[in-house]
């Protein structure tokens, strides 16, 4: 049986009317699953009784199961979800003074290895496809009583490398019909794979481009992140300049400050250097420790940093942490089978 949830609006329409149904059945299932939260037909009450036997004969409503839930004191609560083949992902809600933002995982593992990341570290199983990744939302959404305003594809995977089915995800996200959520505040994050971002820039949609950057040359940026070889610098930066000069938004870096690898002067002149031409905002990430071998920088070096950047016109600050005490912070995120 197909996940209805793996349908955009244009889909599940299509479908219907291929199973001989109204296609405008679509706005109200539409209506009752992601804006009532109803993940049942039989309490759709507004479609007929027979519809609503037929529909359950065809489709289900998958959301994953809820393994565990973890709340850290900041507010911050993060989530095990396991999907029917037996795999699980996480995903966090983040509490802001403006926004409350889910923090999505587009793939089970990642395949992309960043010395950093606790994610690579448990390896790549498969991507999620819409659903799943919309499950998430819904069931954070669900299980919380609240309504996420922001979100961020900053979980476990590289979104771009599962393309389509984010991109059909957004489209779910941004429905006013579905999750209603503003297109200016979905981030996609990527680690810089540049055919994704081109893509991205030809989208119908107003999206924040998110890079990880963390280190201003290709020597270092290669020496971390193993897809660099692949897609060096040069070709980032011009994937991104080609983004802004379609889309004629702001872009993000995030930046991990590893003490003495790239948190000196000459790291952030080398920054600056790289950015200029951009417009940008540029998020100082503090390295939440995975065993890697690299140290966090201190308070110190970090502020320095960040001035510099600030001195020479780049729109700089430290991310504030969130979420550490659960393991549910930047990097963090990992396959626990319980
Ligand atoms: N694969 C995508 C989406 C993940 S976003 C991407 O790379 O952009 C998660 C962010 O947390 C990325 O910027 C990632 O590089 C960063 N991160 C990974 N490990 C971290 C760690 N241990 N401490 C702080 N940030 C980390």
């Amino acid at each position: 049986m197909e996940n209805i949830l793996d349908y955009d609006f244009n889909g599940l329409k299509s479908k219907l009317e291929s199973e001989g149904l109204e296609s405008y059945r679509a706005i109200q299932i539409f209506d009752w699953i992601y804006q009532k939260h109803i993940i049942s037909f039989a309490a759709m009450t507004n479609i007929s009784k027979q519809l609503r036997e037929s529909l359950s004969l065809k489709f289900s409503i998958d959301l994953p199961e809820l393994v565990k839930k973890s709340k850290s004191l900041d507010g911050t609560v993060k989530f095990l979800w396991k999907y029917k083949d037996g795999n699980t992902v996480e995903s966090v809600i983040l509490r802001y003074p403006d926004r409350i933002s889910g923090c999505i995982s587009s793939q089970v593992g990642c395949p992309l290895n960043c010395a950093f990341c606790a994610t690579g570290m448990s390896g790549y199983i498969r991507n999620l496809t819409s659903g799943e990744i919309i499950g998430q939302i819904l069931g954070m959404e669900i299980e919380e009583n609240e309504k996420i305003n922001n979100i961020v594809f900053m979980g476990m995977g590289e979104p771009m490398l599962n393309y389509d089915e984010v991109m059909r995800a957004i489209r779910v996200i941004t429905d006013p019909k579905a999750f209603k959520i503003s297109q200016r505040r979905v981030s996609v994050s990527t680690a810089g794979i540049v055919d994704g971002i081109i893509k991205m820039a030809n989208e119908p949609l107003d999206l924040v481009l998110s890079i990880s950057l963390h280190a201003p040359t290709d020597e270092k940026r290669s020496s971390i992140m193993p897809i660099n070889k692949k897609y060096n610098l040069k070709s980032l930066i011009e994937s991104v300049k080609t983004y802004q000069r379609i889309k004629n938004r702001r872009v993000t870096f995030e930046y991990i400050l590893f003490d003495h690898f790239n948190d000196t002067i000459e790291d952030a002149k080398n920054l600056v250097k790289l950015l200029e031409d951009i417009k940008c905002n540029v998020n100082l990430i503090r390295y939440n420790d995975t065993g890697s071998g690299f140290l966090k920088s201190t308070d110190q070096r970090a502020s320095e940093f960040e001035k510099f950047l600030k001195e020479n016109g780049i729109e700089a600050v430290i991310r504030a942490e969130k979420g550490a005490d659960i393991d549910a912070a930047c990097g963090q995120l990992r396959r626990r089978t319980l």
